[in-house]
Formats: C-alpha cells, structure tokens, sequence
C-alpha cells in the first residue's frame, strides 16, 4: 500500500495545470492505485492526480455508494482519466472541503448533473451521465486539473479574506 503526501494550499502545484495523460501504461495505473488509498487513507472522496505533485489529468472518486453495512464495503471507486464535461445541467449548492485545503468547509454552487466522457486506465473512451454527490465531487476535482480550487468560486472578497487566513495558518503548523 503506498500512500502519498497531500500537497495542501498555498502550495504552488496546486495552481497548475495539469497535462494530457497520452501513456495508459503500469505507472498510470499505479498512481491511481496509489491515489485511491492516499483518499481512503486521508477520509476523502475524490482526489486529483495534482494533489499528489503529479500534473496528470486524471482523479479519482468513491462516494462510497456502494451497498454494505460499513464504509469499507461500501467503497465504489472510479477512476477517470483526461475527465471532460460535455453537457451540464441545474444548480446545486452544498457544502465542500478539500483534502489540500485544511479547516475549512464552504457553500459552493455547481450543475446539478453532468454528462462526463473520460478514458479509464487502458485508454478506451466513455461517457457517464452523473448527478447527486458523485456531480459535485468529478466538478471540484475536475478544477484541481485546471489549477482551480473550490475556494477560488467564493465571491472575491471572501476569497481575499479565505486565503489570507489559509496561508496565515499554513504558515504556523
Ligand atoms: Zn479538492
């Protein structure tokens, strides 16, 4: 089991944009082995390549629905490479955090359902249609491939004083 170090904001990386993933070789498939129990090791449900230091366009989730009496057995995992929205549908507002960004929890607006095409580990090209929990977890993890974290949708002010507070306390641990 490996399981790597969460980079946490203002680390720099996180800003970045991650590349095209054109190799569905060992390594990519290790990583995302890696990545999945980086998440379940950390208590989260998606995480993006980006987050670990490895500018790829790929993330994974598990909003645990699958069916069972405890957590272990309900772990569901995807894992989507070079993740696009096509189409994307309704407003819904609820509450995210992030496993880079520490202390802090916020309201966030995204579609409501979105239609994703993606390549899994061996390159092959599908579409999913998604909604509920699972929507809102591929959008924010989608942002981490674009350098864009979930407080960067805050109204500017707010952000301003988000991100002062963030970096005042990552400056302290
Ligand atoms: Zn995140």
């Amino acid at each position: 089991m490996t399981v790597l170090q969460v980079l946490k904001f203002p680390n720099p990386v996180l800003k970045r944009k991650s590349a095209l993933v054109t190799q569905f070789d060992a390594a990519l498939r290790e990583l995302a082995e890696a990545m999945l129990e980086t998440m379940y090791v950390e208590g989260g449900i998606g995480l993006a390549a980006v987050q670990v230091g490895q500018l790829k366009r790929m993330i994974v989730v598990d909003a645990r629905d699958g069916v069972g009496e405890d957590e272990a057995e309900r772990r569901n995992p995807y894992f989507y490479v070079n993740p696009l929205i096509l189409e994307s549908e309704g407003e819904t507002v609820s509450e995210e955090g992030c496993l880079s960004v520490v202390e802090f929890t916020a309201d966030i607006t995204r579609a409501e359902k979105v239609l994703l095409e993606y390549e899994d580990l061996a390159g092959e090209t599908h579409q999913e249609a998604l909604e509920g929990i699972k929507a809102i977890c591929v959008q924010h993890e989608i942002d981490h491939t674009k350098g864009k974290l979930f407080i960067d949708h805050l109204p500017l002010i707010k952000r301003q004083m988000v991100k002062k507070r963030l970096a005042k306390l990552a400056r302290s641990a």
